[in-house]
């Protein structure tokens, strides 16, 4: 860390399993490099209470730098006292589960986990460490769950620059950022279901080490430089319904892509190829599959409505989005994927 100008004292804020995983690695690593440190137990939950909290342990300790070591929620409240307190901010995710590690933005909720608001930052972090034997030991299910949000990355860049949409940071998309996304996809498609082999088994491969880049790296920058659009819209919106609450962001993400491609009338071949995919790592392509074997009409004009809510991303879809043509487009998704399941079962 010196070497990036990275200052101790370091104050560690740590969800549990990180605590209980890499106590051991903290003390004899950070000790050897002669910091000092000290351990902050994740609240939970990131809200301005935790957030709080954890700024005050930092300015008891002195700490000059801020170690986030945990999921998604840990590491971006660790972000959001860095940024208040204007320290650099070291990522360390222990899950491959969504692309938040690498980005300049926190999810803000409430103490009681409801969604309040997204908080953008000057900067990205100074650095993302993952440890790949440490994520081969969390469950299958999130890893898949990352390769859920990664699936989006590539389909919401193509339709953000195509319509020269601006991007998240209210730029211009670059060819590069196309380029990762692309290969955020192809990595997915080419070593996904054997990563998820080798999580089962515990086991570090190339192929697990590949799709850690995708999910954390190359979905992390596809997303926060070319921008999104229908399918993470969809993820909010099925927020709406209180069944889809049990699954994980990526896992409502992944049924939000087979939603954008029928809204953008893809041929049949992406489709085949998204669910051939989908299913061999276990992610959704129905809505049963996601809590909902029932989408009483109501429900699904409730999420159609969230969807499309003003300021939504599915409004970077190159043509007007109605909550009627979402709620049409949800229930044809979902045929689509029990169409699949029927032929291949
Ligand atoms: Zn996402």
């Amino acid at each position: 860390m010196k070497g990036l100008g990275l200052d101790g004292p370091v104050l560690i804020v740590a969800g549990r399993a990180a605590k209980s995983l890499l106590s051991e690695v903290w003390r004899t690593s950070l000790d050897e490099a002669g910091y000092a440190y000290s351990v902050h137990d994740f609240g939970g939950e990131c809200s301005h209470t935790e957030i709080g909290r954890i700024v005050g342990a930092a300015r008891e300790g002195k700490a000059a730098t801020i170690v986030g070591a945990g999921g998604g929620k840990v590491l971006d409240a660790a972000r959001a006292a860095a940024a208040d307190l204007n320290l650099p901010v070291v990522n360390c995710p222990t899950v491959a589960s969504s692309d938040a590690p690498c980005s300049a933005l926190s999810v803000i909720y409430t103490d009681e986990g409801v969604f309040q608001e997204y908080r953008f930052y000057r900067k990205n972090p100074e650095l993302v460490l993952v440890d790949s034997q440490v994520v081969a030991h969390a469950p299958p299910r999130l890893l898949a769950a990352g390769m859920g949000d990664a699936l989006a990355t590539w389909f919401e860049a193509k339709t953000c620059v195509a319509g020269h949409v601006r991007n998240l940071r209210g730029g211009a998309s670059t060819r590069s950022a196309l380029a990762l996304a692309q290969l955020c996809y192809q990595t997915l498609i080419e070593d996904g279901p054997e990563a998820m082999r080798a999580v089962s088994l515990q086991a570090v491969t190339p192929a697990l080490e590949r799709i850690i880049e995708a999910n954390t790296l190359l979905s992390g920058l596809g997303f926060e430089s070319s921008g999104l659009a229908a399918a993470h819209a969809v993820h909010n919106g099925l927020t709406a319904a209180p069944a889809t609450i049990r699954f994980f962001h990526g896992e409502k993400v992944a049924f939000g892509v087979i939603v954008q491609l029928v809204l953008e009338g893809a041929p049949q071949a992406q489709f085949a190829e998204v669910f051939r995919f989908s299913s061999s790592v276990g992610l959704p392509i129905t809505l049963e599959q996601i809590g909902c074997a029932q989408m009483p009409r109501e429900m699904l004009q409730r999420v159609a409505a969230r969807t499309t809510a003003p300021g939504e991303t599915i409004h970077n879809e190159p043509f007007e989005v109605t909550p009627a043509l979402v709620a049409d487009a949800i229930l044809a998704a979902d045929a689509a994927g029990r169409a699949w399941r029927k032929l291949t079962a």
